[in-house]
Protein backbone atom coordinates (compact mmCIF):
# COMPACT_ATOMS: atom_id res chain seq x y z
CA UNK A 1 0.00 0.00 0.00
CA UNK A 2 1.19 3.65 -0.90
CA UNK A 3 1.84 6.17 1.58
CA UNK A 4 -0.77 8.34 0.05
CA UNK A 5 -3.74 5.73 0.36
CA UNK A 6 -2.78 6.11 3.94
CA UNK A 7 -6.08 7.90 5.94
CA UNK A 8 -6.80 6.10 8.65
CA UNK A 9 -4.50 4.86 11.00
CA UNK A 10 -5.09 2.72 14.12
CA UNK A 11 -3.43 2.62 17.55
CA UNK A 12 -3.27 0.39 19.50
CA UNK A 13 -2.94 0.52 23.44
CA UNK A 14 -3.21 4.08 25.08
CA UNK A 15 -0.55 4.32 27.23
CA UNK A 16 2.26 6.46 27.78
CA UNK A 17 3.82 5.78 23.72
CA UNK A 18 0.09 5.02 22.56
CA UNK A 19 -1.61 8.26 23.02
CA UNK A 20 1.55 10.40 21.92
CA UNK A 21 1.12 7.89 18.75
CA UNK A 22 -2.14 8.80 18.42
CA UNK A 23 -1.69 12.75 18.94
CA UNK A 24 0.95 13.09 16.14
CA UNK A 25 -0.71 11.54 13.17
CA UNK A 26 -4.06 13.19 14.04
CA UNK A 27 -1.92 16.55 14.18
CA UNK A 28 -0.81 15.29 10.50
CA UNK A 29 -4.36 14.95 9.85
CA UNK A 30 -5.22 11.57 9.66
CA UNK A 31 -7.98 9.90 10.96
CA UNK A 32 -7.19 7.80 14.33
CA UNK A 33 -8.81 4.56 15.78
CA UNK A 34 -7.22 4.24 18.86
CA UNK A 35 -8.34 1.41 20.75
CA UNK A 36 -7.43 -0.35 24.65
CA UNK A 37 -8.93 -2.35 26.43
CA UNK A 38 -11.04 -0.39 29.02
CA UNK A 39 -12.64 3.09 28.57
CA UNK A 40 -10.39 4.54 31.59
CA UNK A 41 -7.10 4.14 29.66
CA UNK A 42 -8.75 5.28 26.63
CA UNK A 43 -10.19 8.55 28.95
CA UNK A 44 -7.04 9.32 30.53
CA UNK A 45 -4.50 9.16 26.56
CA UNK A 46 -7.57 11.35 25.33
CA UNK A 47 -6.77 13.96 28.84
CA UNK A 48 -2.83 13.16 28.19
CA UNK A 49 -2.90 14.22 24.65
CA UNK A 50 -5.50 16.95 25.29
CA UNK A 51 -2.77 18.17 27.92
CA UNK A 52 -0.60 17.95 25.37
CA UNK A 53 -1.49 19.79 22.95
CA UNK A 54 -2.81 22.56 25.42
CA UNK A 55 1.15 22.98 25.45
CA UNK A 56 1.27 22.58 22.12
CA UNK A 57 -1.08 26.02 21.68
CA UNK A 58 0.84 27.93 24.20
CA UNK A 59 4.21 27.21 22.37
CA UNK A 60 2.74 28.47 19.00
CA UNK A 61 3.43 24.88 17.18
CA UNK A 62 -0.46 24.50 16.72
CA UNK A 63 -2.85 27.44 16.92
CA UNK A 64 -6.20 27.28 19.02
CA UNK A 65 -8.63 26.19 16.42
CA UNK A 66 -6.04 23.28 15.60
CA UNK A 67 -6.68 21.59 18.95
CA UNK A 68 -10.74 20.62 18.28
CA UNK A 69 -9.76 19.27 15.03
CA UNK A 70 -6.76 17.44 16.19
CA UNK A 71 -9.07 15.76 19.06
CA UNK A 72 -12.05 15.66 16.51
CA UNK A 73 -9.78 13.35 14.49
CA UNK A 74 -9.31 10.69 17.45
CA UNK A 75 -11.82 7.85 17.77
CA UNK A 76 -11.81 5.97 20.95
CA UNK A 77 -12.79 2.88 21.08
CA UNK A 78 -12.26 -0.94 22.82
CA UNK A 79 -13.88 -2.48 19.97
CA UNK A 80 -11.65 -4.48 17.82
CA UNK A 81 -14.09 -4.38 15.41
CA UNK A 82 -13.50 -0.89 14.72
CA UNK A 83 -10.27 -1.72 13.45
CA UNK A 84 -11.34 -2.89 9.90
CA UNK A 85 -11.52 0.46 8.65
CA UNK A 86 -7.79 1.38 9.21
CA UNK A 87 -5.29 1.76 6.25
CA UNK A 88 -1.92 1.47 8.67
CA UNK A 89 -1.84 0.27 12.53
CA UNK A 90 0.55 0.27 14.85
CA UNK A 91 0.51 -1.44 18.05
CA UNK A 92 2.00 0.15 21.83
CA UNK A 93 0.63 -2.47 23.94
CA UNK A 94 2.75 -3.31 27.03
CA UNK A 95 6.04 -4.86 26.17
CA UNK A 96 4.96 -8.93 27.30
CA UNK A 97 5.38 -11.29 23.83
CA UNK A 98 2.66 -13.24 25.14
CA UNK A 99 0.48 -10.42 25.28
CA UNK A 100 1.38 -8.35 22.08
CA UNK A 101 1.50 -12.02 19.96
CA UNK A 102 -2.27 -12.21 21.29
CA UNK A 103 -2.71 -9.13 20.15
CA UNK A 104 -0.72 -9.23 16.98
CA UNK A 105 -3.09 -12.01 16.27
CA UNK A 106 -6.26 -10.71 16.73
CA UNK A 107 -5.65 -7.33 14.84
CA UNK A 108 -4.16 -9.09 12.12
CA UNK A 109 -7.74 -10.92 11.44
CA UNK A 110 -9.57 -7.70 11.44
CA UNK A 111 -7.52 -5.71 9.10
CA UNK A 112 -7.76 -5.33 5.36
CA UNK A 113 -5.35 -8.09 3.54
CA UNK A 114 -2.99 -4.96 2.13
CA UNK A 115 -2.51 -2.88 5.51
CA UNK A 116 0.67 -2.50 7.01
CA UNK A 117 1.16 -4.24 10.82
CA UNK A 118 3.92 -1.80 12.71
CA UNK A 119 5.25 -2.68 16.37
CA UNK A 120 6.53 -0.08 18.71
CA UNK A 121 8.68 -2.10 20.90
CA UNK A 122 11.80 -1.61 22.46
CA UNK A 123 13.09 -4.85 22.21
CA UNK A 124 11.48 -7.84 20.97
CA UNK A 125 12.19 -9.01 17.45
CA UNK A 126 10.58 -7.75 14.78
CA UNK A 127 11.11 -11.14 12.96
CA UNK A 128 9.50 -13.20 15.69
CA UNK A 129 6.40 -10.88 15.97
CA UNK A 130 5.84 -10.58 12.29
CA UNK A 131 6.03 -14.51 12.01
CA UNK A 132 3.02 -14.71 14.34
CA UNK A 133 0.87 -12.98 11.72
CA UNK A 134 -0.09 -13.79 8.24
CA UNK A 135 1.76 -11.07 6.90
CA UNK A 136 5.41 -10.72 7.92
CA UNK A 137 6.01 -8.80 4.69
CA UNK A 138 3.58 -6.25 6.08
CA UNK A 139 5.17 -6.19 9.43
CA UNK A 140 8.08 -3.57 10.38
CA UNK A 141 9.15 -2.02 13.68
CA UNK A 142 8.01 2.00 14.06
CA UNK A 143 10.00 2.66 17.37
CA UNK A 144 8.74 5.59 18.36
CA UNK A 145 10.85 7.59 21.26
CA UNK A 146 8.83 9.28 24.73
CA UNK A 147 7.55 11.88 24.85
CA UNK A 148 6.52 11.19 21.01
CA UNK A 149 4.93 14.43 19.95
CA UNK A 150 8.25 15.84 20.98
CA UNK A 151 11.35 13.63 19.96
CA UNK A 152 12.18 13.39 15.95
CA UNK A 153 13.73 10.15 15.54
CA UNK A 154 11.30 7.22 14.46
CA UNK A 155 13.55 3.86 14.25
CA UNK A 156 12.05 1.89 11.14
CA UNK A 157 12.89 -1.74 11.59
CA UNK A 158 12.54 -4.61 9.00
CA UNK A 159 12.36 -7.95 10.10
CA UNK A 160 13.69 -10.75 8.07
CA UNK A 161 10.92 -10.73 6.32
CA UNK A 162 9.96 -7.27 5.83
CA UNK A 163 9.16 -6.26 2.06
CA UNK A 164 10.92 -3.20 0.81
CA UNK A 165 7.19 -1.73 -0.05
CA UNK A 166 6.57 -2.44 3.42
CA UNK A 167 9.69 -0.90 4.51
CA UNK A 168 9.42 2.16 2.19
CA UNK A 169 5.89 3.06 3.08
CA UNK A 170 6.27 3.14 6.93
CA UNK A 171 9.71 5.47 6.31
CA UNK A 172 7.29 8.05 3.97
CA UNK A 173 4.51 7.55 6.59
CA UNK A 174 7.01 9.13 9.45
CA UNK A 175 8.48 11.85 7.21
CA UNK A 176 4.06 12.41 6.94
CA UNK A 177 4.65 13.12 10.69
CA UNK A 178 7.82 15.42 10.49
CA UNK A 179 9.74 12.54 12.01
CA UNK A 180 13.20 11.29 11.02
CA UNK A 181 13.18 8.28 10.43
CA UNK A 182 16.20 5.89 10.08
CA UNK A 183 16.47 2.56 9.12
CA UNK A 184 17.35 -0.77 11.28
CA UNK A 185 17.91 -4.11 10.89
CA UNK A 186 16.03 -6.30 13.13
CA UNK A 187 18.39 -7.40 15.88
CA UNK A 188 18.00 -7.23 19.97
CA UNK A 189 17.62 -3.59 21.46
CA UNK A 190 18.10 -2.20 17.28
CA UNK A 191 20.20 0.21 17.79
CA UNK A 192 18.90 3.17 20.41
CA UNK A 193 18.66 0.26 23.18
CA UNK A 194 21.32 -1.31 22.58
CA UNK A 195 23.27 1.72 23.04
CA UNK A 196 22.08 3.61 25.23
CA UNK A 197 21.52 0.13 28.01
CA UNK A 198 24.96 -0.32 28.48
CA UNK A 199 25.56 3.43 28.92
CA UNK A 200 22.78 3.67 31.78
CA UNK A 201 23.83 0.05 32.82
CA UNK A 202 27.96 1.48 33.70
CA UNK A 203 26.58 4.65 35.20
CA UNK A 204 24.41 2.43 37.62
CA UNK A 205 27.81 0.29 38.32
CA UNK A 206 29.74 3.33 39.07
CA UNK A 207 27.32 3.98 41.93
CA UNK A 208 27.33 0.66 43.23
CA UNK A 209 30.87 0.70 43.72
CA UNK A 210 31.15 3.76 45.18
CA UNK A 211 32.79 5.64 42.16
CA UNK A 212 30.26 9.02 42.32
CA UNK A 213 27.26 9.60 43.05
CA UNK A 214 23.71 9.55 40.77
CA UNK A 215 24.32 13.74 40.87
CA UNK A 216 28.08 13.18 39.90
CA UNK A 217 27.57 10.11 37.15
CA UNK A 218 24.93 12.38 35.32
CA UNK A 219 27.04 16.18 35.91
CA UNK A 220 29.83 14.31 34.24
CA UNK A 221 27.82 13.42 31.32
CA UNK A 222 25.51 16.52 30.78
CA UNK A 223 28.43 19.07 31.47
CA UNK A 224 31.47 16.92 29.66
CA UNK A 225 30.11 15.18 27.05
CA UNK A 226 26.90 17.91 26.00
CA UNK A 227 24.25 15.30 26.69
CA UNK A 228 20.86 16.99 28.01
CA UNK A 229 20.26 14.34 30.24
CA UNK A 230 22.84 12.25 32.44
CA UNK A 231 22.37 8.85 32.14
CA UNK A 232 20.56 8.04 35.68
CA UNK A 233 18.17 10.79 35.48
CA UNK A 234 17.19 9.04 32.36
CA UNK A 235 16.98 5.52 33.89
CA UNK A 236 14.42 7.00 36.09
CA UNK A 237 12.56 8.94 33.50
CA UNK A 238 12.29 5.50 31.38
CA UNK A 239 11.34 3.31 34.08
CA UNK A 240 14.29 1.22 35.98
CA UNK A 241 12.56 -2.16 35.71
CA UNK A 242 12.51 -1.30 31.36
CA UNK A 243 15.77 -0.90 31.95
CA UNK A 244 16.90 -4.47 33.57
CA UNK A 245 13.88 -6.00 31.36
CA UNK A 246 15.81 -4.57 27.92
CA UNK A 247 19.42 -5.43 29.68
CA UNK A 248 17.63 -9.13 29.85
CA UNK A 249 16.63 -8.79 26.30
CA UNK A 250 20.07 -8.08 25.26
CA UNK A 251 22.21 -10.65 27.40
CA UNK A 252 19.27 -13.40 26.44
CA UNK A 253 19.39 -12.31 22.79
CA UNK A 254 23.17 -11.98 22.16
CA UNK A 255 24.59 -14.81 24.93
CA UNK A 256 26.66 -11.96 25.98
CA UNK A 257 27.25 -11.25 29.56
CA UNK A 258 28.54 -7.73 29.41
CA UNK A 259 24.99 -7.08 28.67
CA UNK A 260 24.50 -8.01 32.74
CA UNK A 261 22.42 -5.70 34.74
CA UNK A 262 24.05 -3.72 37.10
CA UNK A 263 22.78 -5.72 40.55
CA UNK A 264 21.91 -1.96 42.02
CA UNK A 265 19.57 -1.39 39.09
CA UNK A 266 17.67 -5.20 40.28
CA UNK A 267 18.10 -4.26 43.86
CA UNK A 268 16.14 -0.45 43.14
CA UNK A 269 13.42 -2.29 41.36
CA UNK A 270 12.78 -5.00 43.61
CA UNK A 271 12.26 -2.63 46.20
CA UNK A 272 10.01 -0.43 43.91
CA UNK A 273 11.91 1.87 43.28
CA UNK A 274 11.17 2.22 39.30
CA UNK A 275 11.84 6.10 38.60
CA UNK A 276 10.27 8.53 38.31
CA UNK A 277 6.18 6.87 37.85
CA UNK A 278 7.20 5.50 41.49
CA UNK A 279 8.12 8.69 43.26
CA UNK A 280 12.30 6.83 43.72
CA UNK A 281 15.04 5.80 41.82
CA UNK A 282 18.23 6.92 41.55
CA UNK A 283 16.54 10.13 42.89
CA UNK A 284 13.66 11.49 44.67
CA UNK A 285 10.19 12.56 43.09
P1 LIG B 1 1.86 1.55 28.78
O1 LIG B 1 1.74 0.51 29.81
O2 LIG B 1 1.95 2.99 29.17
O3 LIG B 1 0.60 1.44 27.78
C1 LIG B 1 0.15 0.23 27.23
C2 LIG B 1 -1.34 0.33 26.98
O4 LIG B 1 -1.76 -0.83 26.25
C3 LIG B 1 -2.17 0.36 28.27
O5 LIG B 1 -3.05 1.47 28.23
C4 LIG B 1 -2.93 -0.96 28.22
O6 LIG B 1 -4.22 -0.90 28.82
C5 LIG B 1 -3.04 -1.20 26.72
N1 LIG B 1 -3.36 -2.57 26.33
C6 LIG B 1 -3.06 -3.72 26.95
N2 LIG B 1 -3.56 -4.77 26.24
C7 LIG B 1 -4.19 -4.24 25.15
C8 LIG B 1 -4.90 -4.80 24.06
N3 LIG B 1 -5.06 -6.11 23.93
N4 LIG B 1 -5.42 -3.95 23.13
C9 LIG B 1 -5.24 -2.62 23.24
N5 LIG B 1 -4.59 -2.05 24.26
C10 LIG B 1 -4.06 -2.84 25.20
O7 LIG B 1 3.10 1.14 27.87
P2 LIG B 1 4.04 2.10 26.97
O8 LIG B 1 5.13 2.65 27.81
O9 LIG B 1 3.18 3.00 26.17
O10 LIG B 1 4.74 1.00 26.03
C11 LIG B 1 4.08 0.46 24.92
C12 LIG B 1 5.10 -0.14 23.97
O11 LIG B 1 5.98 0.91 23.54
C13 LIG B 1 5.98 -1.22 24.57
O12 LIG B 1 6.25 -2.18 23.59
C14 LIG B 1 7.25 -0.46 24.93
O13 LIG B 1 8.38 -1.29 24.96
C15 LIG B 1 7.33 0.53 23.80
N6 LIG B 1 8.11 1.74 24.05
C16 LIG B 1 8.00 2.41 25.24
C17 LIG B 1 8.74 3.57 25.45
C18 LIG B 1 8.62 4.34 26.74
O14 LIG B 1 9.51 5.17 27.00
N7 LIG B 1 7.58 4.14 27.54
C19 LIG B 1 9.58 4.06 24.44
C20 LIG B 1 9.61 3.39 23.21
C21 LIG B 1 8.89 2.22 23.04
Amino acid sequence: MSVDSINTVAVLGAGTMGNGIAHVFARSGYRVILRDVEKKYLDRGIETITKNLDREVKKGKITEADKPAVLGRIEATTDAGALAAADFAVEAVPEELDLKVRLLKEVDAVLRPGVILASNTSSISITQLGARTSRPERFVGMHFMNPVPVMTLVEVIRGLATSDETFQTTVALCEKLEKKPVAVNDAPGFVSNRVLMPLINEAAFTVMEGVATPEAVDAVMKLGMNHPMGPLELADFIGLDVCVNILDVLQTGFGDPKYRACPLLRKYVAAGWLGRKSGRGFYKY
